[in-house]
């Protein structure tokens, strides 16, 4: 097994062959990670969420289920998930107009981070694609809000996805540092590679 630590609002980019587990540790617990998946093969292909909704007609897949990129083609697959199990796919990468509506134009976001991660593994995308937020606590409510309170995944939780073809992986430890979203404060995620037994 091979560890990749993502430091607090900071991104990382890693190669996962077709085959390929990885692991999503909240290594402290309540951190939200954004996750992108690329097409090595063709990086204009990449992991769609609105596709993954309007496939699944659901707002996140469940374990067993795959996400599929902008021609509906499977590319990651959720293969097992010990967090209380919520996550988003309706929201941006926070971003810096984001952070200068709060008055911090220069505050590290995981759109920057995804761009900078992306690019270091030569990858280069007209856009910053809507990512997978893992662990963000953002659940609809009956009347359609989509309030962010407090992630409340615990120290170790994490999610286990296959890579269904060649991909670069990029995750972003989010950045708000503003409650609610990460709890108290940013704090560091992992990405665990397992051999191919799984370990
Ligand atoms: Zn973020």
């Amino acid at each position: 097994m091979s560890s990749t630590l993502i430091p607090p609002s900071c991104g990382r980019a890693i190669a996962v062959r077709a085959g390929g587990l990885v692991e999503v540790v909240d290594v402290e617990g309540s951190q939200v990670g954004d996750l992108w998946a690329i097409d090595v093969a063709d990086p204009r292909r990449w992991l769609s969420t609105s596709h993954t909704r309007d496939t699944l007609e659901q707002l996140f897949p469940r374990v067993g289920q795959s996400f599929v990129d902008q021609r509906y083609q499977p590319i990651l697959e959720l293969v097992a998930d010990t967090s209380p199990g919520l996550h988003d796919m309706l929201f941006p990468a926070c971003n810096p107009a984001l952070y200068a509506r709060e008055g911090s134009p220069q505050h590290p976001n995981c759109a920057d981070n995804f761009v900078a991660a992306a690019g270091q593994a030569g990858v280069t995308l007209p856009a910053v694609p809507d990512p997978v937020n893992l662990f963000q606590n953002s659940a609809p409510d009956a009347d359609g809000r989509i309030a962010v309170h407090a992630a409340i995944t615990r120290p170790g939780d994490r999610v286990r996805l296959r890579a269904l073809r060649d991909i670069t992986l990029v995750l972003t430890a989010c950045a708000v540092d503003f409650w609610p979203t990460n709890g108290e404060r940013c704090t560091s995620l992992r990405l665990d590679q397992l051999d191919g037994d799984g370990n």
